[in-house]
């Protein structure tokens, strides 16, 4: 079977009604909204390196676009489409039919549509994807925006994903395998978080990303960490590992003034929030439990203020 036919057989479904062309031309075509500005991105999965080559397939065509969308998601911006490249090493059916159904589980799940891509042999199976999506010009909600006095605020619970990966029989694998984008969430924080971002490498780390660009700083209340009733039966040093230093998370991190955080629970969006701590202008992160301080060895964590990319 050659690559055209690869192409028809699993990745050629038709789009929805916002794309003008998509997949079988040169390109695809897509007529920007009026007042929108192109949010873009892109993520690459290397089999071996960022899943096990045993991974069902279903779950990896799904966490392609998930970890895609939950970055548009954290700019504020509506997903639109994406466009996958693949590199594959043979033509396995099994395996194409279930990562193609999984991919698509996924755009239908958010109305995203996959509008083209590129296929090709290689060594090694890889797989790019890229996202567009739209948010009104000048409103998306960058890292680099949070003020002293801001309540920092992160969605549904961390570290489940981390639990999957050291407990693969428990229920909590499915977080890892199947993330969420929180779409919804995103959107809905256009216009009333100063600054946002998706929680992929540690809710530490990412915090520290805002941070950073922001050049100010945190204390974090460790008793407030919104967590899966899993960990919460963890000795302390464990769950804050894994809910701080975990990764694989895709919730978002924002911090937003107390009156917007009011706005925002108006507003009726579905998805949890919790308060976890609050933006100060020393430029460092701090931890509490119980209001005392708390001296933290996160494994797999670079301190924000230490780093120098
Ligand atoms: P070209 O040679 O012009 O680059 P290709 O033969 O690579 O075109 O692709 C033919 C069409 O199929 C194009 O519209 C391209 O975007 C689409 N396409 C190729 N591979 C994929 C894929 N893995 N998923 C979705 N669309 C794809
Ligand atoms: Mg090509």
């Amino acid at each position: 079977m050659a690559e055209f036919s690869i192409i028809d057989t699993y990745f050629n479904r038709p789009s929805y009604s916002s794309v003008d062309l998509g997949v079988g031309d040169d390109s695809a075509l897509l007529t920007p909204p009026p007042q929108q500005q192109l949010v873009i991105c892109a993520d690459t999965l290397v089999a071996g390196r960022h899943f096990p080559i045993d991974t069902d397939p279903h779950a990896i065509g799904w966490k392609s676009v998930a970890v895609n969308l939950s970055d548009i998601a954290a700019m504020g911006a509506k997903p639109q489409s994406i466009l996958l490249a693949l590199s594959l090493p043979q033509i396995d059916h099994h395996w194409l039919k279930g990562f193609s159904q999984g991919l698509y589980d996924c755009c239908d799940q958010f109305g995203v549509s996959l509008i083209g891509g590129d296929t090709t042999q290689s060594p090694h199976l890889t797989l790019s994807v890229t996202a567009l999506g739209w948010v009104d010009i000048g409103k998306a909600v960058p890292r680099s925006g949070a003020q002293a006095g801001d309540l920092i605020c992160v969605s549904g619970t961390v570290g489940d994903a981390a639990f999957g990966l050291k407990y693969p029989d428990h229920a909590l694998k499915k977080r890892l395998d199947y993330p969420t984008p929180r779409c919804e969430l995103g959107q809905a924080l256009k216009g009333l978080a100063h600054s946002m971002i998706d929680v992929s490498d540690g809710l530490a780390q990412d915090l520290g990303h805002i941070l950073k660009a922001s050049h100010v700083g945190a204390d974090l209340h460790l008793d407030q960490l919104p967590l899966s009733p899993a960990l919460q039966a963890l000795p302390n040093q464990q769950k804050w590992q894994l809910a701080l230093a975990g990764g694989d998370d895709y919730e978002l991190c924002f911090t937003i003034p107390s009156p917007a955080l009011d706005e925002l629970k108006a507003r009726h969006c579905d998805t949890p929030i919790t308060v976890i701590g609050v933006v100060k202008e020393t430029q460092q992160l701090d931890f509490y439990h119980h209001q005392q301080p708390q001296e933290l060895e996160l494994q797999g964590y670079q301190h924000f203020a230490k780093t120098t990319n």
